[in-house]
């Protein structure tokens, strides 16, 4: 493994000047499958002017039980000429488990271990191979079977980080079931409301799970879930429960004979080998609620082969894999991260991963850099507020531990201010380690825009270039296509083979949500700066670009800026209302483990000097408001809308927080009022 490359210089300084440095791939990289700018762009161009031959030639390394007809991707974007259709490989006939690991197998892989299980307390662990995975998943396959479970039929997972979450996901893959995987922490109304959705006849979960100091009742919350579906006419058959000997006894979990199963009881007994279904390439695979920061979830559908390539291809090179790569996604397998960048992306490649139970804070907040020595991890792919969380412990955390294992960094969920990606950069990863900061929705299934380790020059909170296949483009307010440098819309010209296909159950809102805001392009939401280089800056969600005197400014911007004072942990800005400036600029400041509330007046007067310092006058904050803790969504994202209500002095309208991982920040945010 390279991981001896020389340190990047790193420049001294305010986010500005950090912001402008560039990083080029450095010797970590060597040997990386892409290896230089030039390779990316011949590579890049050939996928665009000629999508046929390129993923073509990228599909023959999968199996497929029938090609696909050529060509390879057909697709109608614009609402105007007909309804929004995207299929790719029609024709073509494979099984995602069966690429996931039977291919391994049979090619002698396999020993190789699948996952490593790090549960969460310390001292609790377990490995699975490929061929006992698989073993696992037939049976698992065969008892759903046994119980009706067939070829299109709905599934609900809400199950904790252990292996035999993937394992369930990829047995209903086998027999052609769709999987919803419901996130486990979710609260039991939210859990209803999906399952009210899919209308599945089975629930797969697990007696409980521990996270951090916390047990949590998965089964006590899946049944409150149960009835309420049923009160509202919808019948659950069988749910199917993991008994988590670690979390919970087994007398202490409540059971209801003719309803409840334990997986234990079941599944071991079942045949461990199971003939895979033959899926059309456009069935669909899974259905993902978004995260609902912005509002009702949306049940976002993905189809088989599309989304394979797309998953695999990406985690091929983002992370530049390779056989002996170990691999560690923090995700949860309930965000779209966990599907593409935990189950399937990295089997498909065949890739020992690392599967964390726990949270990164516990039993302290060494616990990522105790697991990333434990397994000699290289490759690591988390999010923003976990780096940001774990910066506002300290170095001395990190340093603790050797780390010298990792390779690349990575990085998802929302824009990297700069001061969090300096701090993953030089503490993290000593200045070796590239980091890919990975820009792509639920929606896209897959990375879009990203660098790559051994080719792409990086920025600072830049995302930088678009992957294979992928079409961006930049719209002003009028909708118009923008050239070279600008800011605006971000959107797609034309179909990747990962996009989503539909809304479940509601083509109309998929259509209205993503194609009719400006017709001919996939909207994403969010707004971009393009630089003179070409690279792409995410600066937030379109309603979150704030309008301070016809000035338009990104939350993330400010946001950067707070950051960059050494008291601020986390800053999360909204929209005020301004009589003179039209919108005004509300900031929420968490400030660093230890630090007394409400901190002495000055500290205010030092941010707003910070922001004016790298943003300019403009920008200035009208308000801060202390923030011992920011309301978050379960993935870790800030719930903007809710801030945005309290900025406003509207707390009786705050909405649907059952989402919210820890709803009594809300409380203690209306106290900082004023303060
Ligand atoms: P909802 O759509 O329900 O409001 P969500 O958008 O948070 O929820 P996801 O699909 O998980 O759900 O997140 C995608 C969004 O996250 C992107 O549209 C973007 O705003 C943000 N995002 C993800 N990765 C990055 C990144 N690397 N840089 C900047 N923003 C990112
Ligand atoms: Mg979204």
């Amino acid at each position: 493994m390279a991981s001896n490359g020389s340190a990047h210089a790193a420049p001294a300084g305010h986010a500005d000047e950090y912001k402008n440095h560039l990083f080029p791939p450095n010797s970590a990289s060597q040997g990386a499958h892409v290896s230089s700018r030039e390779q990316y762009d011949e590579m890049y161009k050939r996928s665009i002017t000629d999508p046929d031959s390129f993923w073509g030639e990228i599909a023959e390394s999968f199996y497929w039980k029938k090609r696909w007809q050529s060509p390879v991707r057909r697709f109608n974007f614009d609402v105007r000429k007909g309804p929004v259709k995207i299929e790719w490989f029609v024709g073509a006939e494979t099984n995602l488990s069966y690429n996931c690991l039977d291919r391994h197998v049979e090619a002698g892989h396999g020993d190789r271990v699948a996952f490593y299980w790090e549960g969460n307390d310390l001292n609790e662990d377990s490995k699975i191979t490929y061929s006992q995975l698989l073993k696992q998943v037939c049976q698992l396959a065969n008892y759903l079977k046994s119980i009706g479970v067939k070829r299109g039929s709905d599934v609900t997972i809400y199950m904790p980080m252990v292996p035999e979450l993937p394992a369930a996901m990829l047995a209903c893959a086998r027999i052609g079931a769709v999987h919803s995987v419901v996130f486990g922490g979710f609260s039991a109304e939210s859990l209803a409301g999906r399952i009210l959705d899919s209308k599945p006849s089975i629930v797969i979960t697990a007696s409980a799970v521990k996270r951090g100091a916390k047990p949590i009742d998965l089964k006590g919350i899946v049944d409150t879930a149960v009835k309420r579906v049923q009160a509202q006419g919808h019948s659950i058959k069988t749910v199917l429960v993991f008994d988590h000997v670690l979390a919970a006894k087994r007398e202490n979990v409540a059971f209801t004979e003719g309803l409840d199963v334990w997986w234990q009881d079941v599944v071991p007994r079942q045949p461990t080998d199971c003939p895979v279904e033959w899926m059309g390439a456009e069935e669909p695979l899974f259905k993902l609620y978004t995260s609902g920061s912005t509002g009702k979830p949306k049940g976002v559908e993905h189809t088989l082969a599309g989304y394979m390539i797309g998953a695999s291809t990406t985690f091929k090179y983002v992370f530049d894999h390779r056989a002996e790569d170990i691999y560690w996604c923090t995700a949860d397998c309930g965000w779209i991260t966990g599907h593409s960048y935990v189950a399937y992306g990295p089997m498909v490649n065949g890739a020992t991963q690392v599967l964390f139970e726990g949270v990164p804070t516990y039993p302290d907040a060494g616990r990522a850099w105790d697991i990333v020595d434990k397994y000699k991890v290289t490759l690591l792919y988390t999010a923003p507020t976990a780096i940001r969380a774990l910066q506002s412990f300290g170095d001395s955390f990190v340093t603790k531990y050797s780390r010298k294992s990792l390779r690349i960094l990575g990085t998802v969920g929302e824009p990297i201010n700069p001061e969090a990606w300096k701090w993953y950069h030089e503490v993290v990863g000593e200045g070796r380690c590239p980091i890919v900061d990975t820009w792509w929705q639920t929606e896209t299934g897959a990375h879009m825009i990203t660098p790559l380790p051994g080719a792409t020059t990086l920025k600072p909170g830049s995302a930088t270039l678009p992957f294979f296949g992928v079409e961006p483009a930049v719209l002003n307010e009028k909708g118009e296509e923008q050239e070279g440098e600008c800011e605006g819309y971000l959107v797609i010209k034309k179909a990747w083979p990962s996009s989503m296909r539909t809304l479940s159950g509601d083509h109309e809102r998929f259509e209205t949500t993503y194609f009719k805001v400006y017709p001919g392009y996939y909207f994403t939401g969010d707004g971009c700066r393009r630089d003179k280089d070409g690279y792409y800056w995410l600066i937030g969600r379109v309603d979150d670009v704030i309008n301070v005197s016809g000035h338009r400014i990104g939350t993330a911007e400010v946001e950067g800026a707070l950051t960059q004072h050494p008291q601020c942990a986390e800053a999360a800005v909204v929209p005020m209302e301004h009589p003179i400036k039209g919108q005004g600029i509300y900031a929420y400041v968490t400030l660093m483990v230890g630090t007394e509330y409400p901190p002495p007046a000055s500290l205010k007067k030092e941010l707003i000097a910070t922001v004016r310092e790298e943003i300019g006058p403009i920008a200035t904050p009208d308000v801060i408001h202390w923030a011992p803790g920011l309301p978050k969504t379960r993935s870790g994202k800030i719930m903007r809308r809710i801030l945005r209500k309290i900025a406003s002095k509207e707390e009786d309208q705050l909405g649907d927080t059952s989402t919210l991982a820890d709803p009594s920040v809300v409380q203690t945010l209306l106290k900082m009022r004023g303060q």
